[in-house]
């Protein structure tokens, strides 16, 4: 499957879970990352305000702010990311990830202009179980995650 059929079949996939179901699965994968050594020890983090179809990373970002330094990124071409130290744990969205950290994004590239200007921040890729997939189709200037929580 090419990255554009992949984009479909994954959105369709997520269509077909209820609201319920992806509250669960983001409080689930929330709570993996707050217990997350990584997590726990760094700083600063680097993280982004969720679409609706992404997992829901608002609740996380209301907790983090109390403990941490939070980098939260807006997701628009517009606004050049601020660059983190290198101490910051960056956790991304991605519409696919495969176990090897290949990350399926939504077609614009953001993350991978993103993250390839960040080669020595450990990144955490978050998605729900059903965007796991056996092999994300990848380009030379797509940028893995060290991690994938799901
Ligand atoms: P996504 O990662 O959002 O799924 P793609 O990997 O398909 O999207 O990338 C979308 C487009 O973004 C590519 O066709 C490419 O032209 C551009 N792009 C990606 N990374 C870079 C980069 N580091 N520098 C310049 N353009 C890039
Ligand atoms: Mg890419």
């Amino acid at each position: 499957m090419n990255k554009t059929d992949l984009r479909k079949y994954i959105f369709d996939q997520t269509r077909g879970h209820s609201t319920q179901e992806m509250e669960d699965a983001s409080r689930i994968i929330c709570e993996k990352l707050i217990e997350h050594e990584k997590i726990k020890n760094a700083e600063t983090i680097v993280l982004f305000w969720s679409l609706k179809s992404e997992v829901d990373t608002h609740e996380m970002v209301a907790e983090l702010v109390k403990e941490k330094n939070v980098i939260l990124l807006t997701q628009s071409a517009e606004t050049p990311p601020v660059t983190p130290p290198k101490d910051a744990v960056i956790i991304v969205p991605g519409v696919a990830f495969d176990n090897r950290g290949y990350r399926l994004g939504r077609g614009k590239g953001y993350y991978d202009r993103y993250l390839g200007s960040l080669a020595e921040n450990y990144k955490i890729g978050i998605c729900f179980p059903w965007q796991m997939v056996e092999k994300v189709p990848t380009d030379s200037h797509d940028v893995c995650v060290n991690e994938v929580i799901c």
